[in-house]
């Protein structure tokens, strides 16, 4: 393209299907609708008069296809005629008038749960996503704009790396909008303006994006504004600063910066239009700030923290370990709860509010319990302390953790959300009248064995199969029903066993008599008669009787008052992102005097079996440095290399 070439940004040549709302005489001022044109299956497009015009309409033409340039009404203005087409100009730094700014009052509902339910987002609200490199700022945002209740989504792709846009360009027409079925496509813009495009562009895709919001909620509509990332307009705003020679305010940034932004963040809002039929529209933001190197203090973040209602902060930790999306749910905040919890409770559920207040207090209890664990270790906690630590990991496994990439996991109806909050609300009081009768907390972990299942429900339950939740619900409820009659003692709910028949000991092995329903790897938990708990693993079984290896040794064990208790579930061992660079004895248990691993999840050591469907092939070589393995028998990603060697001679390690 040679410079200065200017393009219609608007095809001129398709016909719309235009139908008029007005007739001839009637008198029509700005933002009136004067026809509408079904733009796609999703959206309506009103055309409306523009603002700052009015007059009477001299002649509309008939219901029928137009270009958007061809005059279809034309108007008496004061003496004067103006001919109207189905588009109008805007200067995009202009806000569109409007009636009358209303406080929000309904959710933006956007199918990630720990927004929804931590952190909501009202109509018309603002957000602002900040987080470091790789922290998950651009899936989240493009969550947003796949499955947000917004009637129109405009995404501005600014600055970032262009095979991101691709990407979105790519992904969007195979999705479907999950609140009406039809491809996204139909009700999305894409503003794309990469990395690789001048700076001068950055900002104005921004306002370009926005007038687009605005046109749309003058229309009456809900419209979400997606920003990705307002920090790379701001360093097109310093990079154009300095080139003008403007004085830099702090780290180089112009001294307006605060205030372009404020502008931008006032511009969203819930409004009534101007014009006629009256019509309420919103325009909700929700943006991505990059700072560098994740510090939160840098001017774009903090500055923006000062505009934005919403604050979802990214976590390089959690997005390290995986938990997805990495909302610090400790550093967010949202202005709307209060707001949005009336329509939740009508809507969706009556105890919406109080369990998601559950949810955060039990959060908030248990980053404390962990700061006091490490300082005084993990035996200075009580057993309802535990149970905090335990629900709070449910919570964040069950709920707050969503897959983007999962199918099912991908949009949680609000239904469905509180679903979950609830199963996890009820686990957590029935198990706290266990633990008030004296029960340990380990122990109900260990016998109810639908934990498991919900926290899979996110992903095995499906928005439209909610009865599902009814039946775990019974299941976990009658397990607990059972777990309070029996007390302590009830052990066969969960498969466990106790024999006191040992027959014999020899050097780690221990044989008990009578055993029929023992499995091969499965656990045994062995009870002396002096109260001390050893752990087996049974080896062999068979012909009434099982093998049980004692891994602490068998010394001082008499098969006297000895119980053995078969557990029902093969050995298992606790992996967090807390274990790098610890020591640890083959049950998981620190050798290096630090604490124990509190959170994270327990994993069979006998691991799962792959799915050979999925399994690629190998592809990629690790190099050793030792000439020998890497020029003879390569090492290879995802396979094995076996050392064999007699004995006395040196072995590589
Ligand atoms: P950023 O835009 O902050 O640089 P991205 O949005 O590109 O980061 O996220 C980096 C990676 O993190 C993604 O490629 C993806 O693998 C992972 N990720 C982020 N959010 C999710 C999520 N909700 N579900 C699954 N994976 C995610």
């Amino acid at each position: 393209m040679k410079r200065g070439v200017k393009v219609p940004s608007l095809e001129r040549e398709t016909k719309w299907h235009f139908v008029p709302k007005v007739k001839k005489g009637d008198k029509v001022t700005g933002g009136d609708i004067i026809g509408t044109v079904q733009e796609t299956n999703l959206v309506e497009h009103k055309i409306l008069v523009p603002p700052g015009i009015s007059g009477e309409v001299k002649e509309v033409v008939a219901e029928g296809d137009y270009t958007v340039s061809d005059t279809i009404l034309t108007l008496q203005s004061s003496g004067e005629e103006k001919e109207l087409s189905m588009m109008h100009r805007w200067p995009a730094r202009i806000p569109r008038p409007f009636k009358d700014k209303l406080e929000p009052r309904e959710p933006l509902i956007t199918g990630t749960r720990v927004l929804d339910a931590i952190f909501p987002m009202a109509k018309g609200g603002t957000a602002a996503i900040p987080g470091p490199f790789g922290s998950g700022k651009t899936v989240t945002l493009q969550s947003l704009t796949k499955w947000s209740e917004a009637k129109i989504v405009i995404y501005i792709g600014c600055g970032e790396r262009g095979n991101e846009m691709t990407d979105t360009l790519t992904n969007f027409p195979k999705l479907k909008d999950p609140w009406t079925g039809r491809p996204v496509l139909e009700r999305t813009i894409l503003i794309a303006n990469t990395s690789n495009m001048p700076v001068a562009a950055r900002e104005a895709s921004i306002y370009v994006g926005m007038t687009l919001a605005e046109y749309f909620r003058d229309q009456g509509y809900d419209t979400l504004l997606v920003a990705d990332s307002t920090s790379r307009w701001a360093e097109a705003l310093r990079d154009l600063g300095g080139r003008m020679e403007e004085m830099p305010a702090e780290e180089g940034y112009p001294s307006y910066l605060a205030s372009r932004l404020a502008e931008y963040y006032e511009r969203a809002g819930r409004v009534l239009t101007i014009g006629r039929p009256e019509r309420f529209g919103s325009v909700t933001i929700a943006s991505a700030v990059s700072p560098p190197g994740g510090d939160f203090t840098e001017p774009v973040t903090s500055i923006t923290l000062r505009f934005v209602r919403v604050f979802w902060p990214l976590d390089v930790s959690l997005a390290q370990a995986r938990h997805y999306p990495a909302i610090n749910w400790i550093q967010g905040y949202s202005a709307y709860v209060d707001l949005v919890s009336e329509w939740w409770t009508k809507n969706v559920d009556p105890n919406w509010r109080e369990y998601r207040d559950f949810m955060v207090r039990t959060l908030l209890r248990e980053d404390e319990l962990r700061q006091i664990v490490r300082l005084v270790g993990p035996e200075s906690l009580s057993e309802r302390d535990k149970l905090v630590l335990e629900v709070a990991r449910i919570i964040k496994d069950a709920f707050l953790k969503q897959s983007a990439y999962d199918d099912v996991d991908a949009f949680s109806s609000p239904q469905k959300q509180v679903r979950i909050m609830r199963l996890i609300y009820l686990f957590n009081n029935w198990a706290s009248e266990l633990v008030g009768s004296g029960v340990q907390v380990r122990k109900i972990i260990e016998r109810v064995t639908y934990l498991g299942d919900l926290m899979r429900a996110k992903s095995t339950i499906k928005n439209d199969e909610l009865q599902k939740f009814d039946e775990l619900e019974g299941k976990l409820k009658s397990l607990f029903d059972e777990l309070k009659k029996g007390g302590v003692n009830l052990m066969q709910v969960a498969g466990i066993r106790e024999y006191s028949n040992v027959n014999s000991i020899k050097g780690p092995l221990m044989v008990v008599q009578g055993v029929t329903d023992a499995s091969y790897n499965e656990i045994v938990e062995v009870e002396l008669g002096n109260g001390d708990r050893r752990t087996g693993l049974v080896v062999d079984s068979g012909m009434g009787v099982a093998i049980v290896q004692v891994f602490e040794g068998t010394s001082g064990i008499s098969p006297r008052g000895t119980k053995v208790r078969f557990l029902g579930r093969g050995l298992e061992v606790k992996v967090s992102e807390e274990m790098l660079g610890r020591i640890f004895d083959p049950l998981g248990n620190p050798l290096d005097n630090g604490p124990r691993v509190i959170g994270g999840e327990k994993r069979n050591i006998n691991g799962e079996p792959l799915n050979p469907a999925v399994r690629e092939y190998p592809e990629e070589f690790i190099q050793t440095g030792i000439s020998a393995i890497d020029g003879l028998n390569s090492l290879l990603r995802g396979q094995k290399l076996p050392i064999f060697s007699g004995s006395g001679y040196l072995r590589i390690s």
